[in-house]
Protein backbone atom coordinates (compact mmCIF):
# COMPACT_ATOMS: atom_id res chain seq x y z
CA UNK A 1 0.00 0.00 0.00
CA UNK A 2 3.18 2.35 0.48
CA UNK A 3 5.96 2.15 -0.88
CA UNK A 4 9.04 4.25 -0.21
CA UNK A 5 12.14 4.10 -2.62
CA UNK A 6 15.92 5.74 -1.68
CA UNK A 7 14.05 8.25 0.35
CA UNK A 8 16.30 11.12 1.27
CA UNK A 9 14.97 14.73 2.84
CA UNK A 10 17.89 17.42 3.71
CA UNK A 11 17.29 20.80 5.78
CA UNK A 12 19.69 23.38 5.29
CA UNK A 13 20.61 24.83 8.67
CA UNK A 14 22.61 28.15 8.69
CA UNK A 15 24.65 26.92 5.27
CA UNK A 16 24.89 23.45 6.23
CA UNK A 17 23.24 20.87 5.49
CA UNK A 18 21.25 18.29 7.85
CA UNK A 19 20.58 15.12 6.30
CA UNK A 20 17.29 13.88 8.36
CA UNK A 21 16.69 10.88 6.20
CA UNK A 22 19.34 9.10 4.32
CA UNK A 23 17.76 7.22 1.18
CA UNK A 24 15.57 5.01 2.90
CA UNK A 25 13.14 2.19 1.56
CA UNK A 26 10.24 0.87 3.01
CA UNK A 27 7.27 -0.92 2.43
CA UNK A 28 3.96 -1.32 4.74
CA UNK A 29 1.07 -3.31 3.32
CA UNK A 30 -2.59 -2.49 4.56
CA UNK A 31 -4.05 -3.92 7.95
CA UNK A 32 -0.97 -3.34 9.98
CA UNK A 33 -0.22 -1.16 12.92
CA UNK A 34 3.23 -0.01 12.79
CA UNK A 35 4.93 1.98 15.08
CA UNK A 36 8.36 4.00 14.25
CA UNK A 37 11.01 4.56 17.42
CA UNK A 38 14.32 5.88 17.59
CA UNK A 39 16.32 8.33 19.20
CA UNK A 40 16.08 12.35 18.99
CA UNK A 41 16.62 13.68 15.86
CA UNK A 42 16.87 10.02 14.30
CA UNK A 43 14.20 11.45 11.58
CA UNK A 44 10.49 10.40 13.08
CA UNK A 45 8.98 13.27 12.33
CA UNK A 46 10.54 14.09 9.06
CA UNK A 47 9.22 10.80 8.25
CA UNK A 48 5.47 11.27 8.84
CA UNK A 49 5.18 14.64 7.65
CA UNK A 50 6.20 12.92 4.02
CA UNK A 51 4.20 10.13 4.72
CA UNK A 52 1.29 12.73 5.36
CA UNK A 53 2.35 14.74 2.46
CA UNK A 54 3.24 17.56 4.72
CA UNK A 55 6.31 17.89 3.43
CA UNK A 56 8.26 16.58 -0.22
CA UNK A 57 11.52 14.19 -0.52
CA UNK A 58 14.50 16.12 -2.16
CA UNK A 59 15.12 12.90 -3.87
CA UNK A 60 13.24 9.16 -4.06
CA UNK A 61 9.59 8.15 -4.38
CA UNK A 62 7.00 7.53 -2.02
CA UNK A 63 4.05 5.30 -3.91
CA UNK A 64 0.45 5.60 -1.81
CA UNK A 65 -1.60 2.83 -3.72
CA UNK A 66 0.53 2.92 -6.49
CA UNK A 67 0.36 6.82 -7.03
CA UNK A 68 2.98 8.88 -6.58
CA UNK A 69 2.83 11.31 -3.87
CA UNK A 70 6.51 12.70 -2.95
CA UNK A 71 6.05 15.07 -6.32
CA UNK A 72 2.20 16.02 -5.92
CA UNK A 73 1.62 19.83 -6.10
CA UNK A 74 0.41 21.89 -2.99
CA UNK A 75 -3.49 21.40 -3.95
CA UNK A 76 -2.92 17.75 -4.70
CA UNK A 77 -0.82 17.35 -1.66
CA UNK A 78 -3.85 19.30 0.86
CA UNK A 79 -6.41 17.27 -1.32
CA UNK A 80 -4.20 13.95 -0.17
CA UNK A 81 -3.72 14.87 3.46
CA UNK A 82 -7.53 15.39 3.87
CA UNK A 83 -9.19 12.13 1.75
CA UNK A 84 -6.53 10.01 1.89
CA UNK A 85 -4.92 10.26 6.01
CA UNK A 86 -6.13 10.73 9.14
CA UNK A 87 -4.34 12.51 11.81
CA UNK A 88 -4.02 11.83 15.25
CA UNK A 89 -1.58 14.01 17.76
CA UNK A 90 0.25 14.03 21.32
CA UNK A 91 -2.13 17.09 22.61
CA UNK A 92 -5.25 16.03 20.97
CA UNK A 93 -5.73 19.17 19.06
CA UNK A 94 -9.54 19.71 19.75
CA UNK A 95 -10.87 22.46 18.99
CA UNK A 96 -12.55 23.66 22.92
CA UNK A 97 -15.41 25.35 21.76
CA UNK A 98 -17.07 22.78 20.05
CA UNK A 99 -18.38 19.48 21.49
CA UNK A 100 -17.38 16.20 21.07
CA UNK A 101 -19.61 15.04 17.68
CA UNK A 102 -18.97 18.41 16.62
CA UNK A 103 -14.85 18.00 16.76
CA UNK A 104 -15.46 14.68 15.09
CA UNK A 105 -17.17 16.20 12.44
CA UNK A 106 -14.83 19.27 11.44
CA UNK A 107 -13.17 17.58 8.45
CA UNK A 108 -16.54 17.37 6.99
CA UNK A 109 -16.45 21.22 6.53
CA UNK A 110 -13.52 21.54 4.41
CA UNK A 111 -16.19 19.63 1.75
CA UNK A 112 -18.48 22.21 2.47
CA UNK A 113 -20.72 19.86 4.34
CA UNK A 114 -22.89 21.52 7.75
CA UNK A 115 -21.53 19.90 11.08
CA UNK A 116 -25.30 19.45 11.58
CA UNK A 117 -25.27 17.19 8.22
CA UNK A 118 -22.41 14.99 9.47
CA UNK A 119 -24.06 14.51 12.93
CA UNK A 120 -25.02 10.82 12.01
CA UNK A 121 -21.83 9.42 11.29
CA UNK A 122 -19.89 11.43 14.14
CA UNK A 123 -22.47 10.03 16.77
CA UNK A 124 -21.40 6.62 15.17
CA UNK A 125 -17.50 7.14 14.82
CA UNK A 126 -18.10 7.99 18.92
CA UNK A 127 -19.91 4.82 19.50
CA UNK A 128 -16.99 3.07 17.32
CA UNK A 129 -14.09 4.64 19.90
CA UNK A 130 -16.49 3.78 23.08
CA UNK A 131 -17.48 7.13 23.67
CA UNK A 132 -21.08 7.16 22.62
CA UNK A 133 -22.57 9.03 25.68
CA UNK A 134 -19.87 11.81 25.86
CA UNK A 135 -21.03 13.17 22.97
CA UNK A 136 -22.43 16.39 24.09
CA UNK A 137 -19.38 17.02 26.40
CA UNK A 138 -16.76 19.46 25.32
CA UNK A 139 -13.15 18.49 25.65
CA UNK A 140 -12.59 20.60 28.63
CA UNK A 141 -14.93 17.92 30.63
CA UNK A 142 -13.21 14.96 28.98
CA UNK A 143 -10.26 12.92 30.67
CA UNK A 144 -6.93 12.57 28.41
CA UNK A 145 -7.61 9.24 27.05
CA UNK A 146 -11.72 10.47 26.14
CA UNK A 147 -10.04 13.29 24.19
CA UNK A 148 -7.62 10.87 22.39
CA UNK A 149 -10.44 8.63 21.61
CA UNK A 150 -12.66 11.70 20.22
CA UNK A 151 -9.50 12.88 17.68
CA UNK A 152 -9.19 9.21 16.98
CA UNK A 153 -13.16 9.24 15.87
CA UNK A 154 -12.77 12.65 13.74
CA UNK A 155 -9.12 11.12 11.97
CA UNK A 156 -12.11 8.22 10.92
CA UNK A 157 -14.44 10.66 10.30
CA UNK A 158 -13.42 10.65 6.11
CA UNK A 159 -12.78 6.86 6.14
CA UNK A 160 -8.47 7.54 5.14
CA UNK A 161 -6.82 4.85 4.52
CA UNK A 162 -4.14 5.66 6.09
CA UNK A 163 -3.71 6.36 10.12
CA UNK A 164 -1.05 8.46 11.03
CA UNK A 165 0.05 9.74 15.20
CA UNK A 166 2.29 11.84 16.15
CA UNK A 167 3.74 10.27 19.87
CA UNK A 168 -0.30 9.19 20.74
CA UNK A 169 -0.28 8.13 24.60
CA UNK A 170 2.70 11.04 24.94
CA UNK A 171 0.29 12.66 27.30
CA UNK A 172 -1.58 9.79 28.69
CA UNK A 173 -0.61 7.31 31.75
CA UNK A 174 0.49 3.55 30.73
CA UNK A 175 -3.28 2.29 31.31
CA UNK A 176 -4.69 4.77 29.42
CA UNK A 177 -1.67 4.60 26.74
CA UNK A 178 -2.31 0.76 26.43
CA UNK A 179 -5.96 1.02 25.76
CA UNK A 180 -5.59 3.78 23.13
CA UNK A 181 -3.05 1.19 21.46
CA UNK A 182 -5.83 -1.40 21.67
CA UNK A 183 -8.04 0.41 19.98
CA UNK A 184 -5.31 1.61 17.29
CA UNK A 185 -4.62 -1.69 16.85
CA UNK A 186 -8.29 -2.49 15.73
CA UNK A 187 -8.56 0.03 13.52
CA UNK A 188 -5.59 -1.21 12.05
CA UNK A 189 -6.75 -4.68 12.01
CA UNK A 190 -10.60 -3.49 10.36
CA UNK A 191 -10.06 -6.58 7.51
CA UNK A 192 -13.45 -4.68 5.29
CA UNK A 193 -10.85 -1.52 5.90
CA UNK A 194 -8.19 -1.73 4.33
CA UNK A 195 -6.24 0.99 6.36
CA UNK A 196 -2.70 1.01 7.96
CA UNK A 197 -1.84 2.78 11.09
CA UNK A 198 1.86 4.16 11.55
CA UNK A 199 2.74 5.37 14.72
CA UNK A 200 5.94 7.79 15.47
CA UNK A 201 6.77 7.22 19.49
CA UNK A 202 9.37 7.22 22.01
CA UNK A 203 7.38 4.80 24.35
CA UNK A 204 8.70 1.35 23.84
CA UNK A 205 5.85 -0.56 26.00
CA UNK A 206 3.39 1.39 23.35
CA UNK A 207 5.47 0.00 20.26
CA UNK A 208 5.52 -3.48 21.49
CA UNK A 209 2.04 -3.22 20.84
CA UNK A 210 2.27 -2.98 17.30
CA UNK A 211 2.45 -5.39 14.55
CA UNK A 212 6.09 -3.93 13.39
CA UNK A 213 8.74 -1.50 14.79
CA UNK A 214 10.72 0.01 12.69
CA UNK A 215 13.74 2.02 14.50
CA UNK A 216 15.58 5.22 13.11
CA UNK A 217 19.05 6.01 13.37
CA UNK A 218 20.73 9.10 11.71
CA UNK A 219 17.97 8.84 8.90
CA UNK A 220 18.29 5.39 8.14
CA UNK A 221 16.32 2.22 8.90
CA UNK A 222 18.53 0.75 11.89
CA UNK A 223 16.33 -2.16 12.53
CA UNK A 224 12.94 -3.27 11.18
CA UNK A 225 11.01 -5.91 13.39
CA UNK A 226 7.66 -8.14 13.37
CA UNK A 227 5.91 -8.31 16.77
CA UNK A 228 4.30 -11.66 16.96
CA UNK A 229 1.05 -11.98 18.38
CA UNK A 230 3.01 -14.04 20.90
CA UNK A 231 5.39 -11.51 21.98
CA UNK A 232 2.81 -8.52 21.49
CA UNK A 233 2.22 -6.26 24.83
CA UNK A 234 -1.56 -6.15 25.40
P1 LIG B 1 12.93 13.00 15.17
O1 LIG B 1 11.48 13.21 14.91
O2 LIG B 1 13.37 11.57 15.11
O3 LIG B 1 13.38 13.67 16.44
P2 LIG B 1 13.32 14.86 12.97
O4 LIG B 1 12.75 14.26 11.76
O5 LIG B 1 12.52 15.90 13.68
O6 LIG B 1 13.76 13.69 13.98
O7 LIG B 1 14.72 15.51 12.63
C1 LIG B 1 15.75 14.83 11.88
C2 LIG B 1 16.90 15.81 11.67
O8 LIG B 1 16.48 16.85 10.81
C3 LIG B 1 17.40 16.46 12.93
O9 LIG B 1 18.79 16.63 12.81
C4 LIG B 1 16.69 17.79 12.92
O10 LIG B 1 17.44 18.75 13.62
C5 LIG B 1 16.59 18.10 11.46
N1 LIG B 1 15.39 18.88 11.15
C6 LIG B 1 14.12 18.46 11.26
N2 LIG B 1 13.26 19.41 10.88
C7 LIG B 1 14.02 20.47 10.50
C8 LIG B 1 13.71 21.77 10.00
N3 LIG B 1 12.45 22.16 9.78
N4 LIG B 1 14.75 22.60 9.73
C9 LIG B 1 16.02 22.19 9.91
N5 LIG B 1 16.36 20.98 10.38
C10 LIG B 1 15.39 20.14 10.68
P1 LIG C 1 6.05 17.82 15.18
O1 LIG C 1 5.90 16.36 15.44
O2 LIG C 1 7.06 18.13 14.13
O3 LIG C 1 6.24 18.62 16.41
P2 LIG C 1 3.17 17.80 14.68
O4 LIG C 1 3.18 16.34 14.37
O5 LIG C 1 2.52 18.26 15.91
O6 LIG C 1 4.68 18.37 14.55
O7 LIG C 1 2.49 18.51 13.47
C1 LIG C 1 3.09 18.54 12.26
C2 LIG C 1 2.57 19.71 11.47
O8 LIG C 1 1.60 19.26 10.56
C3 LIG C 1 1.89 20.78 12.33
O9 LIG C 1 2.29 22.03 11.89
C4 LIG C 1 0.41 20.51 12.09
O10 LIG C 1 -0.36 21.66 12.28
C5 LIG C 1 0.46 20.10 10.64
N1 LIG C 1 -0.70 19.32 10.21
C6 LIG C 1 -1.16 18.20 10.73
N2 LIG C 1 -2.21 17.75 10.07
C7 LIG C 1 -2.41 18.59 9.06
C8 LIG C 1 -3.33 18.66 7.99
N3 LIG C 1 -4.27 17.76 7.83
N4 LIG C 1 -3.24 19.68 7.14
C9 LIG C 1 -2.30 20.60 7.29
N5 LIG C 1 -1.40 20.59 8.26
C10 LIG C 1 -1.45 19.60 9.14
Amino acid sequence: MIELTQVTRHYRVGGQQVTALDGISLEVGSGLFVSVVGPSGAGKSTLLHLLGALDSPDSGSIRFEGEEIGSLDDERQSAFRRHKVGFIFQFFNLLPTLSAWENVAVPTLLDGVRLRTAKPAALALLDLVGLGNRAEHRPSELSGGQMQRVAIARALMMDPPLILADEPTGNLDSTTGAAIMELLGDIAHDTDARRSAIMVTHNLDAARATDRVITLRDGLVGSDESITARSRVR
